[in-house]
This record gives structure tokens, C-alpha cells and sequence, in this order.
């Protein structure tokens, strides 16, 4: 037997759905419970995103708020209890140019009568090469993952970033650091207000406005020491001393693999035809990887609904 046959059992799955945050679990749940067995790649980040977060305040049903890990499990747990099943694998290529759809997932190869995109999208970088350098050795895109490291503890740390993002980090870090700077590349918050107004009003969070970070400090010596700041308006620059950078500057969706086949704007974001519905029949798409402008758990959760009941309808209409 190959190894292709052991971890895809060398059938013809129906759905498969790439991706395991909000959308994809809805989307596994709703074609589990219509029988349909499908089959979810978690990807490289099992849950998505949201497990990265802390407390979720807005999942609608959870009035005291939920930890996003918690809340990603009790979703995969639900879609596994009708049937849904999940396996630990990236998609490496696509071949969607006739149906069965072939997708290789860590070298294997498996074939599919639909699929549902829901890869999410990964943390925007700021494109500098001092960043990529000290990635890991205090740049990270993450402060729930990891705030809590000795390095950030009673230090200077700098939050790069003007949404909801990069508040809900600076207030994470305002429980390691000893103080938390939000530099910021204009003079107001993207945030929504309620998250904004608890930022700025937190004594250990400084907003630097106007700002960008042009280089981060010091790739000599492996460690993050500082960041070079430049005024946009004035065009001055000056250093910050930090002991970490958390970049939170939004996101860039996971649909490389797709590019050329399915229709997508400049950025990546899918763009569906009607409903869910891609331009290649068969396959659809839900949250984040479609969605530049929501981009909620609950959205997500809604598109993945919908994605389901399009594909779905659509196996129907086929197999009639
Ligand atoms: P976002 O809303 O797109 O904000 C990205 C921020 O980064 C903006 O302030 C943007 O500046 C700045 N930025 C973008 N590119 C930059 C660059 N190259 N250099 C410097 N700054 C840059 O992303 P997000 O904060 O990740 O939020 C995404 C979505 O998730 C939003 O809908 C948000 O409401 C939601 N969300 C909600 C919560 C919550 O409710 N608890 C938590 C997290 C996220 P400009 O403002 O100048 O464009």
C-alpha cells in the first residue's frame, strides 16, 4: 500500500475543505451533518488564527468572552461528532483544471468532487530585512504566543500598528512590559472605538504617532535593542530602545497556491462569482482568504455555513 493510500485512504472524497479556523470547521460541520464526510487539511496552524488570540469578546453566545483556542476546539469537536474528519497537512499545489480536483498535501496526492477554500490569511510583515532577520529573536507577530517570554519581562516593548490588532497586543504586553509604545503610521487609531478609547487610556501604552519603524535594532549583535523610527510628516527620525517588536499590521490571505486558476483581486483575496460559488464550479470559498472587509469569527463561521450548503447543492445537482 503507498503512503498515499494509508493517509488518504485512495478514495474520491466529496468535500474537502483547506483550512481549520471559523469558516472551515462551520463548513465541515454543516456538510458533515449532510452526510457528506468531508474532509478537513488543518493547514500549518491548526484552528487558525483565532488560537492565537486570548480572550474573544465578541463570539456571539460566550457573554463572559472565550479563550480562542477553547473556542476553536469546542468547533472542531462539534463537526467531529457528525462525521467530520481532520487531517495535519499543508496544500502544496492545485489541480482544479478538471473535476475530480487534485490537491498534493505534503507530497501526497488526493482527489476531490468539491472544494471549499478557508485557508485564512497570514500576518502581514513590514518588509524589512532587519525584520526578517531577527524573527523569533524579538520580532514576532504574536504577543499571546509570545509575550510571556523572559526577554519582553519588565522591558520596552514596541507594537507596530493601528487596528485592533495591534491594541489588543499593546494591552496583552502591558502585563510582561514595562512600558508598551504603539507606533503608528498616522495620527488615529483604525481600531474600533471601545478597543482604541481602553488603549489609550492605559498608562503603560504610549502611542508614537506619525511614525514608521524603517529599521529594527541590531542584527549585530542577534537580538532586538531598538527600532529606527521615522516621522512621516517631518521626515525626522530618531531610535526607541525595546526589547521586542510585535508587528500587527493586518493580514495577506493564504491563496498563493491558487493564483492563475481561481479569480482573485491585486492583494489575493478570492473573489466568488455568486455566493460562494468560485469561477470554477466545484469550488468555493469562506472567511478571511474572501474578506477584506469583515473579517469576524462570526463571519467567517457564516461564510463557512453558506460555503457548505453551496457545495452541497451543487454535488446534488451533479450526481442527479
Ligand atoms: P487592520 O484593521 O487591517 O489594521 C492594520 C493596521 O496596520 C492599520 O492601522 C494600518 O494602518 C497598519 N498598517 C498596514 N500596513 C502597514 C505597514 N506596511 N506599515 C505600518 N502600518 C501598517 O488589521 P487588524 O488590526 O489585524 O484587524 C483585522 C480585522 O480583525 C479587523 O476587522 C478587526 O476589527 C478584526 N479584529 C478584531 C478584534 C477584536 O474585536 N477583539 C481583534 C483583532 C482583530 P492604517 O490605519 O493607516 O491603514
Amino acid at each position: 500500500m503507498s503512503n498515499s493510500e494509508t493517509k488518504f485512504r485512495g478514495l474520491m472524497e466529496k468535500v474537502v475543505i483547506i483550512g481549520s479556523g471559523c469558516a472551515g470547521w462551520t463548513a465541515a460541520l454543516y456538510s458533515a451533518r449532510a452526510n457528506l464526510k468531508p474532509l478537513v487539511l488543518t493547514g500549518k496552524q491548526p484552528g487558525g488564527l483565532l488560537t492565537t488570540t486570548t480572550i474573544v469578546e465578541n463570539y456571539p453566545g460566550f457573554p463572559e468572552g472565550v479563550d480562542g483556542y477553547e473556542l476553536m476546539m469546542r468547533f472542531q469537536k462539534q463537526a467531529e461528532r457528525f462525521g467530520a474528519r481532520a487531517q495535519f497537512g499543508e496544500v502544496e499545489a492545485a489541480d482544479l483544471s478538471q473535476n475530480p480536483f487534485s490537491l498534493t498535501v505534503d507530497g501526497e496526492t488526493l482527489r476531490t468532487e468539491t472544494i471549499i477554500i478557508a485557508s485564512g490569511a497570514s500576518h502581514r510583515h513590514l518588509g524589512l530585512e532587519s525584520e526578517h532577520l531577527l524573527e523569533n529573536k524579538g520580532v514576532t507577530y504574536c504577543a499571546t504566543c509570545d509575550g510571556a517570554l523572559p526577554i519582553f519581562r519588565q522591558q520596552p516593548l514596541v507594537v507596530v500598528g493601528g487596528g485592533d490588532s495591534a491594541c489588543e497586543e499593546a494591552l496583552y504586553l502591558t502585563r510582561f512590559g514595562s512600558m508598551v509604545y504603539l507606533v503608528h503610521r498616522r495620527d488615529a487609531l483604525r481600531a474600533s472605538k471601545i478597543m482604541a478609547e481602553r488603549t489609550l487610556a492605559h498608562p503603560k501604552i504610549k502611542p508614537v504617532w506619525d511614525s514608521v519603524v524603517t529599521e529594527v535594532l541590531d542584527v549585530k549583535q542577534n537580538k532586538v535593542t531598538g527600532v529606527r523610527l521615522k516621522d512621516v510628516k517631518t521626515g525626522a527620525e530618531n531610535m526607541l530602545n525595546c526589547a521586542g517588536v510585535f508587528v500587527a499590521i493586518g493580514h495577506l490571505p493564504n491563496t498563493q497556491i491558487f493564483r492563475g486558476a481561481i479569480n482573485m483581486d491585486e492583494t489575493g483575496y478570492i473573489i466568488p462569482t455568486r455566493g460562494t460559488a468560485t469561477n470554477i464550479p466545484g469550488v468555493f470559498v469562506a472567511g478571511d482568504c474572501a474578506d477584506r472587509v469583515y473579517r469576524q469569527a462570526v463571519t467567517a463561521a457564516g461564510l463557512g455555513c453558506a460555503a457548505a450548503i453551496d457545495a452541497e447543492r451543487y454535488l446534488a445537482a451533479k450526481n442527479k
